[in-house]
């Protein structure tokens, strides 16, 4: 590689400066509103980001009264300076006003980002670009496609803009200055393409059901581009579609008779590019393509190191600023040195990348306009004209849009030039010295970390699917599972397995031919034989240091790990559920062993001492508990409570799920692989009604936990209250049930993050969570346009047998359960209008399609009784108020959810809605252990925990020990402590 001096890269540096003429963009001028609004909002940070919320939120909003109460209710909490108070005091009592005012003030911020609404607006103005010897690249702006309808309409656009550009540069000049190195003229018209917006069910787990919807998509685009000479950058976005996108991009080049005009972004941030340059450039050089590259800094910083943190991930972005702007030098200079394969477009607005690339071009003697250099639309004007002035080739990116659709880029926009490490913010808002702003990335002196807020437990990371390797490894373990189809589970008593004569079939719902395993069903008999088992097992097991018991669940744990994609895949072939739902479920499973093993430990045994008085508080174990558990989360529900029971010291019998057993049976293995005695863990799968009721009502049985339906849990609650003979303590029932859960969408909801939350909450594992929403209720001016989205997104879900990675929708459970839904829709048809009953594929499987009634009665069936299947009831309410109302009258309480981005509504909300687990702005599915403790109140649960810091105690009896220390007026100094 040749080596190119750092005084040689801030030499050019300066020249780039001095080719400036002191000139400020038009946003750093305080004559400007926007810079004016920039300038306020770099001096004061907490003013800034309630000012952008209150920017983004504002084309949402209604009408005058809801503009004034959000200025209000944002600004309320920036402590903004006195100034701002009183004008924004005098304001919010003008609405009218007001209201003019700030939506006059964002469409003129808008308009410094957006060049225009339309390609016909965008033309002249592109036109009169050229006359600046300015080039650029047209973008569609847009909101999140949740449906295929819409990704239709999106390609539709593309289509348009390529025909109305090339169609209207016909008539413009040549610009010479566009003419690459002796190649050819390069096309007068480019557009970047976001791959994202070409289908809407890309899913990390099935990139190719993903890359043969986009080929679809972009294809007729492609061809087109080619027809008109027009060329197609793919755009790229955030982390986990970049695999997919470079893969996309490698094999529409690889296409017969494809365009030589494409190219596509790689993002510096990123510590994978080096690797994916290279990768690239080997795959041109191997395919004698030449592409084109734009490398660009990366724009979603924030959003891929808080999300990579949240999940546990490896986090694919640079911590500092500095590593990605060396990253950025090292990665021009690769691309510079490889004419052969690789044209280069450095989009950048800071000086030091750009001035390193120039430098590095000029040493390898590449002509200035082989290579070109990116910029945003309305910024950086100086800089662009500087470089013009030097004779390189400028382009700029010019995103088309409504402002609506637009905000989040805006708001991108808005925090990027104000931002403090940012280099635009330095030279032109804070005019940091020049040599400071050309200093050695490499030399840098770290700014302080980011103090992350380090969680007290850490959760097991969820696979990610997007790594080729994590697919192939479920693929594989499908594969074992299948082949291990039909084998029998006796039954576990003491060290015994047991046959019995009386089995059950246990079913794959996507193929109900199949059996997943054959299982013995215990009775009165076997149930007495675990109960003697386990009273002999508890005088040891009670007794075992609560540290050991910690440490057998721990290594339950790792077994669970070693084998969590087998269990994930045995979940997808047993339930029916989807990749993630399986995988999220056994990851869950670790979590309840490792989360209780800590409990156990914290909660041990405390010392409370006073002069002289030594109280010792401990707990012992209740004795036997009867587990009994859903199918719905089939390892996670029945390790958690099996987990708590076992290491607070309990002998336990599992009872699983008729519908799941077979993975019951691999947990009880599991669990006695990690070292639990053979009468502290026993299996006795059966019949609810027959073997679960026996162990309720068995005398000597001490603890229920039980997880089911309301029905089931009443029966046990009541049954457990009946002291039987010979009984000799009061039983202990655990008991969560299910729920009537909704989500309350506030007017001014930003539906790009709603919709794709509540198709998740509500159809996720086709509606069968405890937690799913069932009910959506939403305010009277968002709900036409809610439903509209929804039924659309609904309707673009892959319904199918899941181990087919891309059906996200799979099976219902059974039989039983297919026909109990189906006769609910049949019924609610004549009191709610149906608008979305999504179609079924042709298999044997239970499938039920997601469906959707509009216009629910808030007391009708359908909005009040557990349907436990793919249903969502929309309920209209005429304001907040109502929609409180309407969302607590159920006997459930379990989750709610609320999307709002009015502070008082939050507020209003988070007081009033009562339910046990309420989620603000996201999906109400997926509790985490430690971090989203779960269970419900009302009918839908006794109001314990799972996976939190209060659950244990309830497998336990309180002990205090009391020891008087004073012996004939003394303490003796060993007793002290
Ligand atoms: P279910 O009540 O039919 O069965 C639950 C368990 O109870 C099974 O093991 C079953 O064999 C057993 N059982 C059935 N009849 C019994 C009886 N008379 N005596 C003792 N045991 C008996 O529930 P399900 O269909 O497996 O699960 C779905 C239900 O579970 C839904 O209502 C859902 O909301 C609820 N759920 C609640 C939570 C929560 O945390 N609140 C979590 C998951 C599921």
């Amino acid at each position: 590689m040749k080596q190119v001096s750092d005084d040689a890269i801030k030499q050019k540096g300066r020249e780039i400066f001095a080719h400036m003429k002191g000139e400020k963009p038009r946003l750093f001028s305080r004559r400007n509103l926007t810079g004016r609004l920039l300038d306020w909002s770099m001096k004061q940070e907490a003013l800034k980001i309630q000012l952008f919320k209150l920017i983004d939120v504002l084309p949402a909003l209604q009408n005058s009264r809801e503009v004034a109460e959000h200025s209000g209710d944002y600004l309320a909490y920036a402590h903004s300076s006195r100034i701002l108070r009183v004008a924004l005091a005098v304001a919010i009592r003008l609405p009218p006003l007001l209201n003019f005012v700030a939506r006059q003030a964002v469409r003129q911020m808008a308009s410094n980002f957006i060049i225009a609404p339309d390609a016909a607006a965008a033309i002249p103005r592109l036109r009169r670009m050229r006359d600046r010897r300015l080039t650029f690249t047209a973008d569609i702006l847009g909101e999140t496609v949740l449906s295929e309808k819409e990704a239709g309409q999106y390609q539709q656009r593309y289509l348009r803009l390529i025909e109305d550009l090339a169609d209207a540069s016909r008539s413009w000049p040549d610009v010479e200055q566009l003419d690459s190195d002796g190649r050819g003229p390069i096309p007068k018209i480019n557009v970047s393409v976001k791959v994202s917006a070409l289908y809407s069910q890309i899913h990390p787990a099935a990139p190719e059901d993903a890359i043969e919807h986009l080929s679809i998509r972009l294809r007729p685009i492609l061809h087109l581009a080619k027809e008109r000479g027009v060329f197609i950058n793919f755009d790229m976005e955030h982390y986990r579609l970049k695999d997919l996108t470079i893969e996309l991009f490698k094999r529409m080049l690889s296409e017969p008779g494809a365009s030589p005009h494409l190219g596509i972004a790689l993002q510096a941030y990123l510590r994978d590019t080096a690797h994916d340059l290279r990768a690239l450039m080997e795959w041109a050089f191997a395919h004698h393509r030449r592409i084109t590259v734009r490398l660009v800094k990366g724009a979603y910083w924030d959003t891929e190191s808080i999300l990579a943190r949240q999940r546990e991930w490896p986090v694919p972005v640079f911590d500092h600023k500095h590593e990605t702007d060396a990253n950025y030098e090292d990665l021009a200079a690769l691309m510079l040195e490889n004419p052969g394969t690789i044209d280069c477009a450095f989009a950048t607005h800071n000086v030091r990348s750009m001035a390193a690339c120039i430098a590095r071009a000029e040493a390898l003697g590449r002509e200035p306009r082989s290579y070109e250099i990116q910029m945003l639309y309305g910024m950086a004007e100086p800089i662009k004209q500087s470089l013009i002035r030097m004779g390189h080739r400028v382009r700029e990116y010019c995103p088309l849009g409504e402002i609506l659709p637009g905000m989040s880029y805006l708001v991108r926009r808005l925090l990027e030039n104000t931002s403090n490490e940012g280099f635009l913010r330095a030279t032109f808002g804070e005019s940091v010295p020049v040599e400071t702003l050309l200093a050695d990335p490499r030399e840098a002196t770290p700014a302080p970390s980011i103090a992350w807020p380090v969680p007290p437990f850490r959760n097991e990371p969820h696979t990610d699917f997007a790594q080729a390797q994590a697919r192939a490894r479920m693929q594989a373990a499908l594969k074992t599972v299948h082949a291990q189809f039909g084998q029998t589970y006796p039954l576990l008593i003491g060290n015994t397995e047991v046959h019995t004569s009386d089995e059950l079939a246990s079913i794959n719902p996507s193929s109900p031919s199949e059996v997943v395993g054959v299982i013995s069903q215990a009775g009165a008999e076997e149930a007495d034989a675990a109960i003697i088992e386990a009273k002999a097992a508890f005088s040891h097991w009670s007794t075992t240091a609560p540290d050991s018991r910690a440490a057998i669940l721990e290594r339950a744990a790792d077994l669970i790990c070693a084998e969590r994609f087998e269990l994930a895949a045995l979940e997808v072939y047993e339930t029916g559920k989807a990749w993630e739902e399986a995988d999220a479920d056994v990851a869950e499973a670790v979590d309840f062993c490792r989360y209780y093993a800590g409990e156990m430990r914290r909660i041990a045994s405390h010392v409370y001492e006073v002069p002289g008085e030594l109280n010792i508080h401990e707990y012992k174990a209740r004795g036997i508990a009867a587990i009994i558990a859903p199918w719905n989360f089939p390892l996670a529900i029945l390790c958690g409570m099996t987990a708590a029971a076992l290491v607070a010291g309990n002998c336990v019998i599992l009872k699983p799920s008729e519908q799941s057993a077979v993975i019951g049976a691999r947990l009880a293995r599991l669990l006695r692989e990690a070292g639990a005695p053979s009468g502290a863990v026993q299996y006795l799968p059966g019949h609810g009604a027959r073997v679960g009721t026996y162990l309720v009502e068995h005398p000597d049985v001490a603890v229920i936990a039980f997880t089911g339906s309301k029905e089931v849990g009443l029966k046990i609650w009541e049954a457990a209250g009946r002291t039987k003979p010979g009984q000799l303590q009061l039983k202990k029932v655990v008991c969560e049930m299910g729920g009537k859960n909704a989500i309350i969408v506030g007017a001014d909801a930003d539906l790009d993050e709603a919709v794709p939350a509540i198709i998740a909450s509500a159809f996720g594992y086709q509606g069968q969570k405890c937690s799913a929403a069932s009910r959506l209720i939403a305010l009277g001016p968002i709900h036409d346009r809610l439903v509209e989205r929804l039924v659309e997104a609904a309707s673009s879900l892959q319904v199918g047998p899941p181990e087919v990675s891309a059906n996200i929708a799979g099976p219902v459970i059974d039989d039983t359960a297919f026909e109990r839904i189906r006769k609910f829709i049949e019924e609610a048809k004549a009191y709610a209008r149906l608008v979305y009953s999504g179609p079924i594929p042709e298999a044997e499987g239970y499938f039920i399609g997601p469906t959707i009634f509009s216009e629910v009665s808030p007391d009708s069936p359908l909005a009040q009784q557990e349907i436990f299947g793919p249903v969502l009831a929309v309920i209209r309410a005429s304001n907040l108020e109502e929609a409180l109302k309407f969302a607590n009258r159920t006997e459930f309480a379990l989750t709610g959810g609320l999307f709002s981005r009015s502070p008082r509504d939050i507020e209003h909300v988070k007081r009033e809605f009562d339910v046990g687990n309420l989620y603000i702005n996201r999906g109400i599915t997926g509790a985490l252990v430690a971090r989203h403790p779960f269970g419900g109140g009302r009918m839908s649960g006794g109001g314990t925990k799972a996976g939190g810091g209060d659950y244990l105690p309830n497998f336990l009896v309180p002990r205090v020990v009391t020891v008087n220390l004073i012996r004939r007026g003394f303490v003796a100094p060993s007793e002290k402590s």
